[in-house]
């Protein structure tokens, strides 16, 4: 036992990561969002500081055999799981292995950083050409092909770029087109990264029996919601239990409409899946883009966001005057039953040097009586009208948001905001993408030029599209959880015919012959054996929006208990705790398999 008091020893290592948590936020922020691309840059630097010297800290020996030390008697159970916590990250560093072993850590630490680089770099540099006939890409897009005329040898080039290959796989009648791209883009990176992703499996089985895991998978489990390796296998073979009926019934309706082309064929295969989905949606379920993206301007949309979040959570939106990066950003006071708890920032258009996607990001962490919590979406929309996918995605990074400052009054930093289990974290943002589906929320804000609101027909008309294929679409993601789980879990001697393998139990299409797609498998460097996480946080936003009203998404007793039972704790508590507290019992599959196995477009 140290002789400092267990509290005090917490408290100041709390502070430490809160001064190294700010630090890190704001200048993760500002390297991809200030205008000043020295300024960018700078922070680039200083982020790279910040991440080399808390490796240090959880690699310090003498900091660790200090909280290693403290008598935990009398703290109370927050203390206590953040003492939990603390030592279990150290625990998972290896501080407290032998000096050969830390040293080893370190080595691997670095390899596997620099082996998950050339993965990403092969995949990058990889990229193959396909030449094809003018007439093999009739069915693409006019300014498609105005994009790709014919070379002296009047073929076409296409490479495996996705705004080459995707169009090509989704639009065009020929088949050997189609055939040709997708075997092009299954084989990006081969053979060089079979070498490559052997070595980096390699590093991760030895990283995990150093810290004396059996392997990788248990390693990574232990600290999300799913806990166990053998938690993850199970989760992967029950989802694709539950959408084989689905997935069965939507493909068959993709062998209908594919034989009105070729009478006498057998199967769908991966080269035939994405074109005939298209087009039965086009042909079938009868939605025009064009038609749908009128109906949301980007003011009325934003303006439509804070209505109904506010609304539905409580909350109040204040615009305030404030010093900020660039001057499309709006900045916001949040205030909830009229105090105020936070502020967010929204940096919502493209513009040179920016971000590229969208995310919600951390500018401070919110702690109880010493700091409100601010956060900024950073998003890259055009400032006229909006595709519906990305208002879809509004409302998903919003849920961030709203979740970073909800969760904003905590003790201690390492629980405060979005500090929740990894395969959870998506889960508050998946289930608010309900209202963007939603014909009377939607009415509420989405109106074309002449103040008509969205006719709730064509939004039932538009989620039969988007929920079309569902069932085969989450028999491909277990595939690729399968790849995932299985490589990390069992090294085998052979990629490619493992793959094989693992194709044919899991996805519903055929695989194309003499392809690899591991080796252009770009998930597996970042998720590693944790593929599985998006899905399984869909299936929890599934079973927490069960408790709403779908008559009535604007019901705010049910939202508020969600905002305070599920967002307001961050990571105070265990999520399935928490989802049980919401629900009012643990969680179940039950709602992600009734939404699964509904016929799109029936509610
Ligand atoms: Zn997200």
């Amino acid at each position: 036992m140290s002789d400092a008091p267990a509290l005090e020893v917490l408290q100041t290592w709390d502070a430490l990561q809160t001064a190294l948590g700010d630090a890190g936020a704001a200048a993760s922020l500002l390297s991809e969002v200030h205008p000043d691309a020295q300024v960018r840059e700078a922070a680039d630097k200083h982020s790279q500081d910040l991440d080399a010297f808390a490796t240090d800290l959880s690699l310090d020996t003498e900091i660790y055999a200090v909280v290693a030390g403290v008598d935990p008697d009398g703290l109370d159970a927050d203390a206590t799981r953040m003492l939990d916590k603390v030592l279990r990250d150290f625990r998972r560093s290896g501080v407290d292995r032998d000096e050969a072993t830390r040293e080893r850590l370190r080595e691997l630490n670095r390899l596997e950083l620099e082996t998950s680089q050339e993965f990403a770099r092969n995949i990058r540099e990889g990229t193959k050409t396909v030449r094809l006939r003018p007439e093999q890409l009739d069915g693409l897009p006019g300014d498609w092909r105005e994009q790709h005329p014919a070379g002296a040898d009047g073929l076409v080039e296409v490479t495996t770029d996705y705004p080459d290959s995707i169009p090509v796989r989704t639009f065009a009648h020929d088949r050997d087109a189609r055939v040709a791209v997708s075997s092009a883009s299954l084989t990006v990176a081969w053979p060089d990264n079979d070498a490559v992703l052997r070595r980096l499996l390699e590093l991760r089985a030895e990283h995990a029996r150093l810290l004396g895991y059996p392997t990788w998978v248990d390693l990574d489990t232990e600290v999300k919601m799913i806990e166990t390796a053998e938690a993850e296998a199970e989760f992967i073979a029950r989802i694709t239990d539950l959408a084989g009926p689905s997935a069965e019934r939507d493909k068959q309706r993709l062998l209908e409409r594919a034989r009105q082309d070729r009478p006498d064929l057998a199967d769908v295969d991966t080269a035939d899946a994405t074109y005939y989905s298209e087009l039965v949606r086009r042909e079938q379920l009868d939605v025009d883009a064009q038609e749908v993206r009128r109906y949301f301007a980007f003011e009325d949309v934003r303006r439509g966001l804070l209505d109904v979040t506010g609304r539905l959570f409580g909350l109040t939106w204040t615009p305030v005057e404030a010093t900020t990066w660039h001057e499309d950003v709006t900045a916001y006071d949040v205030e909830l039953a009229g105090e105020r708890i936070g502020r967010i920032y929204l940096d919502l258009h493209p513009r040179d040097g920016k971000f590229k996607h969208a995310a919600q990001f951390t500018l401070v962490s919110g702690l109880f009586e010493r700091a409100l919590p601010e956060g900024v979406l950073v998003c890259n929309f055009s400032r006229g009208l909006m595709e519906h996918s990305e208002v879809v995605t509004l409302f998903h990074e919003f849920g961030h948001l709203i979740h970073h400052v909800t969760a904003g009054r905590q003790q201690w930093q390492r629980f405060s905001g979005v500090a929740t289990e990894w395969d959870f974290v998506e889960a508050p943002s998946q289930m608010l993408e309900e209202w963007a589906w939603d014909a009377d929320v939607l009415a509420s804000f989405a109106r074309d030029a002449d103040g008509n609101p969205i006719p709730a027909d064509l939004v039932r008309r538009m989620r039969a599209a988007h929920e079309f294929g569902k069932g085969f679409q989450a028999r491909t993601q277990m595939f690729y959880a399968a790849v995932s789980y299985d490589l990390h879990h069992a090294l085998p001697d052979d990629l490619t015919e493992r793959i094989g393998e693992l194709q044919r139990q899991y996805s519903v299409f055929a695989a194309l012959p003499d392809t690899h797609m591991h080796c252009s498998f770009g998930h597996l460097s970042g998720y590693a054996s944790a593929y599985y996480t998006y899905m399984w946080s869909l299936v929890i936003a599934k079973d927490l929006f069960s408790a709403f009203d779908p008559g009535d998404l604007f019901a705010s007793e049910v939202a508020e208990r969600y905002r305070d039972r599920i967002l307001a704790p961050g990571g105070s508590r265990d999520a399935a705790d928490l989802v049980e507290d919401f629900l009012g019992r643990p969680y179940t599959f039950d709602a992600y398999a009734a939404w699964l196995s509904r016929e799109p477009g029936t509610d």
